[in-house]
């Protein structure tokens, strides 16, 4: 079995040489005035990536841990939420807030297509009790972005929390949490952070903390209650600022991650992304393929292409996979089989790792193609 491969997937992605170092660094105590400081620190320098004046909470676990975290921290048993678009991880969004015995309300939207203002309006009239509305912003699975800014903007109107799946996006795609009004916003170190898995950092407005706080029953327990980060925040700032032991070599690991993003600055970052993703787009088309997402709508961080006629899926990802250590997306749920998923993120966006890409999947076509005659 090859060990050693390169990670086309979108997330988790193949860290850089840095990143890695600091991941395989020793285990040091998270408590004391020096690791509540440098903890702290990074919280900040997320708040610049995220743009937003307000907190940023370093959560330990996955994304999905993070999007509990806010919908039970915010809302309570019955609460009504507004969830907004078809893709997998919109339905895991409406699945979570189920566990947590929200009700929730769906937004009537066309399949791969982006969730459209006029359709939350309609829907926040349908359903006037919804206290807050959650939307992903780049749906991973199909690699399609929805008009976040916009979206929110109908909800806030109407008073509504807007909670935010960008667990994808952060880092890799513009995003404005203050000027577009998003009251909670989750992200992930290992996707267009590049970083190493288990931190979901989460931006909570100051709208949150009110809604957290209001008094309310509330649907969380104890460790993925934004509650109860805040009060180890406050009460144990300044020498254990979040409520149980941190992993803290990937801390590190996310730090080195962060500090490379901001060196190389945040629109250098993401236009080295998209370049990427133009160039996928540009190549698979020349082969014959088609996209799912048109143009002005294409996440620039994740390409999802139909398969073409004929075609089994999984053997061209297995032939990338064992034959030239490149790994590449698979469709998930009703996608299976249908279509693949290039990610543009970590070290498969740079130019070499898309040349190898590009070229290996030609001469998968060409082989094919030569199988078929033989
Ligand atoms: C990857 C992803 C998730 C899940 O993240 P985990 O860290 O695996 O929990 C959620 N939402 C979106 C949009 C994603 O791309």
């Amino acid at each position: 079995m090859r060990v050693r491969e390169v990670l086309l997937t979108p997330g988790p992605v193949t860290i850089g040489a840095e990143v890695q170092r600091a991941l395989g660094g020793p285990v040091r105590a998270s408590y004391g005035e020096d690791w509540a400081e440098r903890y702290q620190n990074l919280e900040r320098r997320l708040a610049e990536i995220f743009r937003t004046g307000g907190d940023v909470v370093l959560l330990f676990g996955p994304g999905s841990a993070a999007l509990e975290a806010c919908l039970g921290s915010a809302l309570g048993p019955n609460e009504e939420i507004l969830v907004a678009g078809a893709g997998l991880f919109a339905e895991r969004l409406a699945t979570i807030a189920t566990a947590l015995r929200l009700q929730v309300r769906a937004v009537a939207t066309e399949p791969l297509a982006p969730v459209r203002p006029e359709e939350v309006e309609l829907a926040l009239r349908r359903y006037p009790a919804c206290r807050a509305l959650a939307v992903v912003y780049h749906e991973t699975s199909i690699g399609l972005l929805n008009p976040v800014r916009e979206i929110c903007d109908v909800a806030r109107q109407r008073g509504l929390i807007t909670i935010v799946d960008a667990v994808s996006a952060l880092g890799g795609i513009p995003l404005e949490v203050d000027a577009w009004g998003l009251d909670l916003c989750v992200g992930v170190a290992n996707k267009c952070l590049g970083g190493p898995v288990g931190i979901a950092p989460v931006a909570v407005s100051g709208r949150a903390w009110e809604a957290i706080g209001d008094g309310r029953p509330k649907s969380a327990g104890w460790y993925l209650n934004l509650a109860t980060w805040r009060r180890f925040g406050s009460e144990w700032g300044s020498w254990h600022p979040h409520p149980t032991t941190m992993p803290s070599n990937v801390l590190d690991a996310l730090e080195t991650a962060v500090g490379e993003l901001l060196a190389e600055g945040m629109d250098a970052h993401q236009a080295r992304l998209a370049a990427a993703a133009a160039r996928v787009r540009r190549g698979l088309r020349e082969l014959g393929f088609e996209l799912v997402a048109p143009d002005e709508h294409a996440s620039p961080v994740t390409t999802a292409v139909w398969a073409r006629p004929g075609m089994d899926v999984n053997h061209y990802l297995t032939w990338l996979r064992e034959r030239r250590g490149l790994r590449v997306g698979g469709g998930i749920g009703q996608w299976s089989g249908r279509l693949f998923r290039v990610g543009h993120m970590g070290r498969a966006a740079e130019p070499g790792v898309v040349q190898a890409y590009l070229e290996a999947t030609a001469e998968y076509l060409k082989e094919s193609q030569k199988r078929d005659r033989d």
